[in-house]
């Protein structure tokens, strides 16, 4: 009998996983949401389960009970949380061991631990990591923290040490707005989860974000996979990723190679994790976090190690020993991830949420596309904005950036607005081209003015045209409408020379 895996997510990451479970020959069944009831996902999938949202409590994706009771229900071995929703959820983890169904991850336990900052950070000094000064525990009111801030100097940073995503986290640089800024990150918090313990540290000016793969198994071996750069932020959310970083010395990279595993192995780690450091300008590293999830930028280090994250995260829930060796990990040239979201650049990156017409996606050897949509999708305002990655790999740096600008010129979206012309931007920047770029990019660099010329409005417009008069035919005769022809691409190509 064929093993059953439940995947408790949606778009891209449930394709992804679907294509690991199925080459380990595994059944593959996924939820039916009634906020996107014809989602791509659906048709990879060996079986469908409907989950209605009407009526429910919370939304299918985040109800913990929902999904282990299905789970339950339709016989399911394994389920994979994805990202995002309940990947980092202890009790969720729980709960699906308590049913007697693997969770893919690491134990309820280190999730918890590590989902608080604090707990992390104070196993990562055991281990020996260096850490940003700071308070190395949670401060009980403003007043301590401002005596914390007295210690480091100005700036510093408030930091939830349940936070996520950027959020509980405020800049504080005078001691005047320590009090205002501690109330509103406390409450933001609390709010979203349901903890508002803050810490502090010190705030770092021009960082930069590397973070290392981790693979550990049940039986104690641990190895990394090389890092990632994901310096390209906005709001501290990662826009673009390349591995390997070009700001690691060979030193630097075997230092932190080296600490990531220590702790992994010190903390017990099985499964595939992600060591966060946050890099000074005077080259010094310190632990910020550890991810105990799939991350979506996981395809650029699949890219140049070779080696399948998702497959061995599912193999090590099936308790197979971690045969790959820390000297069989070479690493090969370079790849960068583009993520694609329908947000527009030009304005504020504010979400886009429609019809997508048309979309198509470049073609080649080096290209990986990871999509959860195809053309005429609809962008719901229900979920995460992205709806693609499109990942290139180069033999260098040189090679990989000039090959995913060649990508990005290649790749077309009728109906929304996407981030793609805001990387191809990037790419051609000069601070992106040496390396220098740090996570403040986008605050300090980017204005909406460095997007290439007007193609995509005078894209728009014409698509807008050709959509308008192709329906407009259609009324008045039986001509197929501009959804079943390539028409619209067509002109589209002829214009921008393709
Ligand atoms: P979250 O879990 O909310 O994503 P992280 O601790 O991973 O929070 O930090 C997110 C981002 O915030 C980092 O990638 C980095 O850009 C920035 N950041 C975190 N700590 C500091 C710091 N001490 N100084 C400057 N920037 C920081």
């Amino acid at each position: 009998m064929k093993k059953r895996l439940l995947i408790a997510n949606r778009s891209e990451i449930a394709i992804r996983i679907i294509r690991s479970a199925h080459k380990l020959g595994i059944l593959a069944v996924v939820f039916q949401s009634d906020k996107e009831p014809d989602a791509l996902y659906l048709k990879y999938a060996d079986e469908i389960i409907p989950a209605r949202d009407a009526g429910a409590e919370k939304p299918i994706f985040l109800d913990a009970e929902r999904i282990v009771s299905l789970a339950v229900k339709h016989n399911i071995d394994l389920i994979h949380p994805g990202y995002g929703f309940l990947s980092e959820n202890p009790d969720f983890a729980a709960l699906c061991i308590e049913k007697g169904i693997n969770f893919i991850g690491p134990s309820a336990e280190l999730i918890r631990n590590m989902g608080l900052k604090t707990v992390a950070k104070s196993m990562a000094i055991e281990a020996g990591l260096p850490l940003v000064p700071g308070s190395d525990g949670a401060v009980n009111d403003f007043d301590e923290a401002k005596n914390f801030a007295k210690k480091i100097g100005y700036p510093i940073l408030l930091k939830a040490s349940a936070g996520g995503g950027g959020r509980g986290m405020r800049i504080v640089e005078k001691p005047e707005t320590i009090e205002r800024h501690f109330k509103s990150a406390y409450d933001e918090a609390l709010a979203a989860f349901g903890n508002g313990d803050l810490f502090v540290e010190k705030y770092l000016r021009n960082p930069k974000h590397i973070e290392f793969q981790i693979l550990g198994d049940k039986h104690g071996n641990v190895i990394h996979l090389g890092e990632r750069e994901c310096s390209l932020q906005r709001k501290h959310q990662k826009l673009l990723e390349e591995a390997p970083s070009a700001s690691l010395t060979p030193k630097m990279r075997k230092e932190m190679g080296e600490m990531a595993v220590r702790f992994a192995k010190k903390i017990g780690y099985f499964s595939a994790g992600t060591i966060e450091y946050i890099l000074d300008e005077d080259g010094s590293f310190y632990f910020m976090e550890m991810n105990t999830r799939i991350q979506v930028e996981h395809p650029v280090t699949e890219m140049i190690s070779r080696v399948d994250l998702v497959d061995w995260q599912i193999r090590i829930e099936l308790d197979e020993i971690l045969t790959l060796k820390q000297e069989d990990i070479k690493i090969n040239g370079w790849a960068i991830e583009c993520r694609v979201n329908t947000e527009d650049p030009q304005n504020r990156f504010s979400p886009q949420t429609g019809f997508i017409d048309k979309i198509l996606f470049p073609k080649s050897e080096d290209i990986r596309i990871e999509s959860g949509v195809q053309s005429g999708s609809v962008v719901t305002p229900y979920f995460d904005s992205m709806i693609a990655k499109i990942i290139v790999h180069g033999t260098d740096r040189k090679d990989v950036i000039k090959k995913t600008l060649a990508a990005l010129f290649e790749f077309s979206l009728i109906g929304l607005k996407t981030t793609v012309p805001f990387c191809r931007t990037v790419l051609q920047h000069p601070e992106f081209v040496d390396a220098t770029y740090t996570t403040r990019w986008v605050d300090q660099i980017f204005t909406p003015e460095m997007l290439e010329n007007d193609d995509d409005e005078l894209i728009g417009a014409l698509a807008a045209t050709i959509i308008y008069a192709s329906e407009y035919l259609q009324l008045s005769s039986d001509l197929p409408s501009y959804k079943n022809d390539s028409l619209n691409v067509w002109v589209l190509n002829k214009r921008l020379n393709y």
